[in-house]
């Protein structure tokens, strides 16, 4: 189950993992993008974690929807209005659910990877953080019940396939076949957020 205070442990486990690892999610943007993606995570998540630690929630989506809107203000580049669409899609998906019970959350990643795709018209394998959330989502559907490590497992290899993809979509795209040996900086981004979600409901 999903309560206001575990979510609020997600958001929070989400920016320490993207404070940790900000030089590296620049790092990878170095190679096949413009070098900002650590940036603009650590300061989105940053602005989130200020944003709702200074606030009370009644129930999780509300939770989210400020999220959603801190991310979508406060990160420059492609990534924040995608990321923020994500969490807006979660928290419009689990209004009135609360607390939010296992199907519910699987659904409703559901409805963040498809707000993903339309927002960036993006498909599977095209190398963006698609890659990472839709895989995800049919997971969460197929499993019916919360296994952490499994979770953390098929997100990092969600993350690690990208490698392989030549880009069609974003920066990357301009290098078409150099962008392969990469991963995708957005997927890593991802896989940071499930992963922890698994931390956090382990
Ligand atoms: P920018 O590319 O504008 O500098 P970021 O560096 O913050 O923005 O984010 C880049 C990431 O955004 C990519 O690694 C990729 O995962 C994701 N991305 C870029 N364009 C798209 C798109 N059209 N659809 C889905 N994801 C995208
Ligand atoms: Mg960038
Ligand atoms: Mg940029």
């Amino acid at each position: 189950e999903l309560t206001v205070n575990k979510g609020l442990a997600w958001l929070k486990t989400i920016n320490e993992k993207i404070q940790e690892k900000k030089d590296y999610l620049t790092d990878l943007d170095q190679a096949i993008g413009d070098g900002d993606h650590g940036i603009n995570m650590a300061r989105g998540f940053q602005e989130v974690e200020k944003k709702v630690e200074a606030n009370d929630y009644a129930d999780v989506s509300d939770l989210l929807k400020d999220a959603a809107m801190t991310l979508m203000s406060k990160v420059g580049g492609a990534s924040g209005p995608l990321f923020g669409t994500a969490f807006l899609k979660l928290s419009m998906s689990l209004k009135e659910k609360d607390p939010v019970d296992y199907p519910s959350f699987s659904t409703a990643v559901g409805a963040a990877a498809e707000g993903i795709k339309q927002r960036g018209k993006a498909g599977q394998g095209e190398k963006t953080m698609v890659d990472v959330w839709v895989p995800m989502a049919e997971y969460l559907q197929n499993a019916q019940e919360f296994k952490p490590d499994e979770l953390e497992t098929k997100a990092k290899s969600a993350m690690e396939a990208t490698k392989e993809i030549s880009a069609k979509r974003g920066r990357a795209a301009y290098l078409g076949d150099r962008s392969i040996g990469h991963l995708d900086p957005g997927s890593v981004s991802s896989y940071y957020i499930f992963a922890a979600l698994a931390e956090t409901l382990q």
